[in-house]
């Protein structure tokens, strides 16, 4: 152990020092079934600037809200194969011990980081990434791969997050990264999935938020050549598209230097100039798109008269265009017939194939960046998998898009409560230990609501998708009353007592999520889910995919896809906490964070972790540590390691309810025990 830890750790062992700084592992904390033990000790910390702190194994991290000084390369060098609790908690001490436990045990494993909107999640991903990329061994070949794993970054970011309410920075798509490594550890390889990204965001932003940085990095850094060639002018306020929400300007982003970061980016992982060249007409022409404007022309229909913008558009010939943004193609028997657009309609139609366009040019991003981190070599690796993906969201009025999103966070918390239980229990099954588990709040009542075969949310909304002409947001909502108004965790207006009906608008419906209670706003949500394209729309950028599926499906089987791949590797969790809304340093909210606690089910997870042992070791791993305390183990023990182990606690005082005796492991109940064996061995 460094120094500094063990300073820090006497320092925690004085009274006077807890009382200020609390303590780093919760599992210590006397009165552990108090949640205002737990915000205390919270609350003190991240006064202190203590970010970090343990329940066990699991990392919950406090936002600071400002830069602080421990994420160095001298930090990292400090946590780089420290035993996890010989030092102050960090995210590098997380980092490292899930890759020397991967080393040692020749498993995958995955560290899923949750917490709400701008809690920290994706800095979270960041560090630990940049902790790989330092820390593993490496040689010229791998560098390059490192390289270019730390830089897909910038470039996911660019396209895929955007400023809302909640955070400047917040991703608008899930994200799931396996890091490869190879027998030595060397980072060889990476694969990124991506999950349902907000689309609607290109067309439309609320008040106070914006459009994916790409385009204002593009208007605002792109090289003055460039510009000229996209026929693209500096300045964001021309963009329809970009000034929906009245802030292209954001204090604490900086989009020319971002825009030369993300070039750079893109020519590490192998973008050729072509491939940029491209990419980048196709993000102007989703501008130039936005600008297209329809008049009515003396039947009412949609005409497209004198529009400059046509020229720029994706190099297709203006009449074709034209034509596809104005009139819808209907097949009738043997021929095919144009029927015209009302205004209103084409201006749908020509946001959807915005929205289109920038989807599938994202796809095409995660793909190219995949290639560029695939490994070619095909001897046997092992994962460590990062999934960072977009946290429990409520806004004043709340669409399709947080249906979805709060959706996939039921999921993963359905996960956290099987495999933290499930962990648990088969480990003292099998090291014949007896334990009562601990009761949870199972949300599974509430993954069902949303997703049952047949009278599930999903199912209801594909229904009302298949019947276009008659179905409309108003009869999804009728049938969702129907069908599932008895369950408890759904109330609308027609269904609520006196009291919560006034808290409902007619359209609206409510959930009440394992996090809390949202209300959904019905309106667009068949329209979103079918992502309608018009035929000819899906012509015009020659797209000839028909998929059956609507998109709440799509995700719904992704999310089961994503289960799958977790479930097969070793969980580790990163909680991470948002201490206030307005985004300040030093300030700490107490309601709000004690909603967090609740929900992240953490006071739970406390509770198996106190139940049952905070610590285990294998016998051979502790005895060869601490056999030097011992003068009957030292320096060699000759009977089993378990027999050694017994033979060195007896010696050193352990009691009998602070450790039990397993199979091939001794469980220790309290960190404070191994510390001060810990301590003990730093003295001899
Ligand atoms: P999330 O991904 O959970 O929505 P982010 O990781 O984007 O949230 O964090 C939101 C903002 O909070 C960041 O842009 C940064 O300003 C701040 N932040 C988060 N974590 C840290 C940290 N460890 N240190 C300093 N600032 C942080
Ligand atoms: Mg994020």
């Amino acid at each position: 152990m460094g120094l500094i830890g063990l300073i820090l750790r006497n320092m925690e062992a004085s009274l006077t020092a807890r009382d200020r700084v609390g303590i780093q592992d919760f599992v210590l904390l006397d009165n552990y079934t108090s949640e205002s033990a737990f915000l205390d000790n919270l609350r003190k910390r991240s006064h202190e600037n203590l970010i970090y702190t343990y329940i066990g194994t699991l990392l919950v991290s406090v936002n600071p809200y400002k830069e602080l000084d421990i994420y160095s390369k001298k930090q990292m060098d400090t946590y780089m194969g420290v035993n996890f609790f010989e030092l102050p908690p960090h995210i590098y001490a997380l980092a490292d011990n899930v890759f020397r436990t991967m080393q040692s045990e020749y498993n995958n494993h995955f560290i899923l980081i949750s917490g709400e909107s701008g809690a920290g999640k994706t800095e979270a991903s960041k560090k630990i990434l940049q902790f790989y990329a330092v820390s593993c061994p490496s040689t010229k070949l791998l560098n390059n791969v490192r390289d270019r794993l730390l830089l897909s970054n910038p470039v996911l970011e660019a396209f895929g997050n955007a400023k809302t309410l909640k955070n400047d920075n917040s991703s608008r798509f899930g994200k799931y990264m396996d890091i490869q490594f190879d027998h030595q550890g060397g980072a060889v390889g990476g694969h990124i999935l991506s999950y349902l990204l907000e689309k609607s965001r290109v067309v439309h932003q609320n008040h106070g938020e914006r459009n994916f940085h790409i385009f204002y990095q593009l208007v605002e850094g792109g090289e003055e050549d460039l510009l000229r060639w996209l026929g693209l002018e500096r300045n964001c306020q021309h963009y329809r598209y970009l000034v929906q929400g009245d802030c292209a300007k954001v204090s604490s982003i900086n989009d020319k230097s971002d825009w030369k970061m993300v070039r750079k980016a893109l020519s590490v992982i192998e973008f050729s100039e072509s491939d940029i060249e491209n990419l980048f007409a196709i993000i102007a022409s989703v501008l130039h798109l936005g600008n297209v404007k329809f008049e009515a022309d003396v039947r009412g229909y949609a005409s497209l008269n004198n529009n400059q913008e046509m020229h720029w558009l994706l190099g297709i010939p203006t009449q074709v265009l034209q034509q596809g943004l104005t009139h819808r193609k209907i097949e009738a028997k043997t021929e095919e017939v144009l029927s015209p657009f009302s205004v209103d309609h084409a201006v749908y139609a020509r946001d959807a194939l915005a929205k289109a366009i920038y989807g599938r040019t994202f796809n095409w991003l995660v793909n190219k960046i995949n290639e560029s981190l695939a490994n070619k070599d095909s001897s046997r690796k092992t994962v460590i998998g990062l999934l960072d993906i977009y946290g429990f969201e409520v806004f004043n009025v709340n669409s399709f898009e947080q249906f979805c999103i709060n959706y996939c966070n039921e999921k993963l918390q359905q996960l956290f409560i099987q495999l933290t239980l499930k962990s648990e229990q088969e480990e003292y099954e099998m090291e014949g230990i007896e334990w009562e588990p601990v009761p949870y709040f199972n949300n599974k009542i509430i993954c069902d609501l949303v997703e049952e075969k047949h009278r599930g949310i999903i199912a209801l909304l594909d229904e009302e998708c298949l019947r276009p002409g008659e179905a409309t947001d108003l009869t999804l909502l009728e049938k969702m009353e129907e069908e599932i108004g008895g369950h408890p965790h759904f109330v609308t207006h027609k269904l609520a007592d006196k009291k919560t009906r006034k808290t409902l608008e007619r359209g609206d419906f409510r959930l009440l999520h394992y996090a809390g209670e949202v209300t959904y706003c019905v309106v667009g949500f068949l329209d979103k889910n079918n992502d309608l394209l018009y035929r000819n729309g899906k012509e015009v950028i020659s797209f000839n995919f028909y998929c059956k599926k609507q998109v709440v499906t799509q995700f719904k089987s992704s999310l089961v896809g994503l289960t799958e791949i977790l479930m097969s590797k070793e969980p580790w969790y990163v909680r991470c906490i948002k201490p206030n809304e307005a985004k300040q340093p030093g300030r700490f909210d107490d309601v709000l964070v004690r909603h967090q606690v609740k929900y992240l089910g953490l006071m739970e997870h406390l509770r198996v972790r106190r139940a049952g042992f905070a610590y285990r070791r294998k016998y051979d791993i502790f005895l060869q540590r601490y056999k030097p305390l011992c003068p009957d183990t030292w320096p060699n023990w000759r009977g089993t390691a378990a027999e050694g182990v017994q033979r060195l606690i007896k010696h050193l005082g352990y009691k009998p309810d602070e450790y039990k005796m397993g199979r091939t492991k001794i469980f220790i109940r309290h960190p404070r025990t191994l510390f001060a064996t810990e301590d003990a061995f730093q003295i001899c």
